[in-house]
């Protein structure tokens, strides 16, 4: 039954004329609502399932509804922008499964590296991470269309580059996409014993602000996302400085054109699926540099993420952060291991706060370190989190 009403629904959809310019989305229905009363009748919603909807949209209505998402439901994501109709109508088709997958162990988890990460973690510097925030978002704009959003990719791949250039089994290369004309970047430290089996860490490397500013806004995004970069970035630097040479295949990832419609992570993650890759865990750093929450200092986030991995990241974070953490959740699509989940992959993403406390200056020019606290603290934390990730991971 079900496949005759998806095919009526295929056929007709198909059978309008297909403007070039109009992009297919899939939102969840507390953006579908906003979206009623916020965007004009240029969408159109196509199809719903499971509690997420596809609309087809202007392709210059992609980046307002980023904002209606970001000022109405103070969300940083919340949309995952699709290739082809199919592609769409797959995704929430199949969400099901994202949910299924939650609770199978993916790896056994267990906490053993103590001697590798204990002499490390004290190594991690806030003021490496910090100068990293600082020359990030000194960029005018990161955004995914603009020539500073093509300099600072290429800024992240060299600084990514110089911190491998001692090592044989390491390499730093830039993934075109077919969506965006940023890349995003890829470090791959191969592993010694089991190459095929891969652990990702990962943030997005654009930036996105003002409702019509597009590609020409002031959007230093020192939270969004730089902060995770650099977080990412000082746990590389440890790793390299001690000789990390782990069993399993470790891969860094900025990502190109998360705020609109996480495009980039999209394109990777469905083309390992493809390929039958091997991931056992992705770890996601999309803003780590604001406390916004007084008792929490990491909070995982429960939704499109895998719980029994979230509930080791809880162990790493008692046995080598030593802070009080909690749960939240973010909503539909709202970052990059979205699409690793959507890709039948665990992934996770441990935030710089519960969802209703997150800075309010993102997606604007006040993004700055500034503003959350002029240091960079509070993501160190997670650079410790992230290190005790990939070494008890991938050894
Ligand atoms: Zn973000």
């Amino acid at each position: 039954m079900k496949k005759v009403a998806f095919a009526c629904m295929i056929s007709l959809s198909l059978a309008g004329p297909s403007l070039a310019q109009d992009v297919w989305v899939t939102v969840d229905n507390d953006v579908l609502n906003q979206v009623q009363t916020s965007l004009d009748s240029s969408y159109q919603t196509i199809h719903t399932a499971q509690g997420a909807s596809l609309l087809k949209l202007d392709a210059q209505k992609v980046e307002s509804l980023a904002n209606i998402i970001h000022d109405k439901l103070h969300r940083c994501g919340g949309f995952i922008a699709h290739e082809s109709y199919q592609e769409a109508f797959d995704s929430i088709s199949y969400q099901g499964e994202m949910y299924f997958s939650k609770s199978v162990a993916f790896l056994n988890y267990k906490i053993n590296q103590q001697k590798a990460v204990n002499s490390m973690v004290p190594q991690l510097e806030e003021m490496k991470i910090r100068e990293m925030i600082i020359k990030l978002s000194s960029f005018k704009t990161r955004h995914h269309k603009s020539q500073t959003g093509l300099e600072s990719t290429q800024y992240i791949h060299d600084e990514w580059k110089k911190l491998i250039s001692h090592r044989t089994d390491a390499k730093v290369e830039l993934f075109t996409h077919r969506g965006t004309p940023q890349p995003s970047v890829i470090l791959t430290l191969t592993g010694s014993e089991s190459p095929n089996d891969i652990l990702v860490i990962g943030g997005h490397a654009d930036s996105l602000a003002g409702f019509f500013g597009g590609a020409n806004s002031t959007a230093p995004g020192a939270d969004d996302n730089a902060s995770g970069i650099a977080t990412m970035t000082e746990t590389l630097r440890v790793l390299m400085q001690n000789g990390f040479q782990p069993k399993k295949t470790v891969m860094f990832m900025a990502y190109a054109a998360e705020e609109v419609g996480l495009v980039g992570s999209k394109e990777i993650a469905q083309q390992f699926k493809q390929e039958n890759k091997n991931v056992l865990g992705v770890i996601q750093f999309d803003m780590t540099l604001f406390k916004g929450t007084a008792d929490k200092d990491i909070v995982m986030m429960t939704d499109y993420t895998n719980t029994a991995q979230n509930e080791f990241l809880g162990q790493l974070i008692d046995e080598y952060v030593k802070v009080p953490w909690g749960y939240s959740r973010c909503g539909y699509g709202c970052s990059d291991h979205a699409s690793w989940s959507n890709a039948g992959f665990p992934a996770s993403m441990p935030f710089e706060s519960n969802k209703g406390d997150m800075n309010r200056h993102i997606h604007s020019a006040k993004d700055t370190l500034q503003n959350s606290g002029g240091n960079a603290s509070h993501a160190l934390k997670f650079a410790k989190l992230g290190l005790a990730y990939l070494v008890e991971l991938a050894n």
